[in-house]
């Protein structure tokens, strides 16, 4: 945790820095509250959790004053950390149905580009860490470099995956795929699905067919949305259209290490009604955590 710490901070800080450097100003006039509203708009917060914080930052330099800036850092770390909610369950429902003799089912969707199949690859890797057998299902059937860059990753982490042929059924690989999964008692299946964001009736058609079909086993365990934190405002169209189209469970952001935009992660929680539960911190491997709101905040605030 604390290496996510600090690669947030190294992208993070200087959204941290702004907002201090105002908050501690000798006199918090009208300009510099305006200041303040913009930078926390230009970080992607949005605009009704950025007026919430205004209010409270005001009302609190009004009661309590903020001009010591260990006062004003305290006070902003705290109400960030509300703002990002630690009271949203964050745990991944990834463990296997012992009594069911079946394996946790995760589906992993998201437009193409937003970095879907390194999550894929990098979540199997901390499963496996764990010690877990984990299975690979390589849905997008629509993009063969797909579903060789997914059996990479499976070589690379050390796990298998299922495909099937090129310009295939994406449903009937996530069937064979959770079906082998039980076959070989695996504890979890990743699905890695197709992010054709083409209309949102075909993406409807697509995901809700592969889901329907994987529930034949039972019940979906996780819907993960993967989101690029560089996207901003598409990003945030994408989460709306995703979350009208399947029951997303949790959010996956994604390229955190490229943005000081970390507002984004309070207003697709906002937009969606559920948690970001981890986060992508660069290209390899290695770089996908849990996502904590006190290491995310205290990163912001370096
Ligand atoms: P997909 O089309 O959604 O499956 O996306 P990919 O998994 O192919 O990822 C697209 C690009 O984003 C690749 O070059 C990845 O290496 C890169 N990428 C994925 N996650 C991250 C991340 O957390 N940080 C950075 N910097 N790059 C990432």
């Amino acid at each position: 945790l604390t290496r996510l710490r600090a690669r947030l901070a190294q992208s993070q800080s200087t959204l941290g820095r702004g907002l201090l450097g105002l908050l501690s100003r000798e006199r918090l006039d009208e300009d510099t509250w305006e200041e303040i509203e913009d930078t926390l708009l230009t970080a992607d917060l949005g605009v009704t959790p950025t007026q919430e914080l205004v209010e409270r930052l005001r009302t609190r330099s009004r009661v309590e004053g903020l001009t010591d800036p260990g006062q004003a850092r305290a006070v902003l770390r705290e109400e960030l950390i509300t703002l990002v909610d630690p009271s949203l369950d964050r745990s991944l429902r990834t463990d296997r149905h012992v009594a069911e003799n079946r394996p946790a089912v995760v589906l992993v969707v998201g437009v193409n580009g937003t970095g879907k199949t390194t999550t894929v690859g990098k979540l199997a890797r901390v499963l496996v860490a764990e010690d877990r057998d984990v299975l690979l299902a390589a849905a997008d059937t629509f993009r063969a470099a797909a579903a060789d860059q997914l059996t990479t990753w499976g070589d690379r982490v050390g796990v298998p995956t299922v495909r099937g042929p090129e310009g295939g059924d994406p449903g009937s690989v996530a069937f064979e795929a959770v079906k082998a999964g039980i076959e070989q008692e695996v504890d979890t299946v990743l699905v890695d699905t197709a992010g054709r964001l083409q209309t949102k009736v075909g993406l409807m058609d697509e995901l809700g067919k592969i889901k329907r079909v994987v529930e034949k086993h039972g019940p979906v365990d996780e819907v993960l949305l993967v989101l690029d934190a560089t996207t901003g405002q598409n990003g945030m169209m994408q989460a709306r259209v995703f979350g009208e189209v399947v029951d997303v469970t949790g959010v996956v952001l994604t390229k955190l290490d490229g943005t000081a935009k970390g507002g984004i992660v309070v207003a697709v929680q906002r937009e969606l009604g559920v948690p970001v539960k981890l986060v992508g911190l660069g290209e390899g491997a290695d770089d996908l955590a849990p996502f904590d709101p006190e290491e995310f905040v205290d990163g912001i605030l370096g």
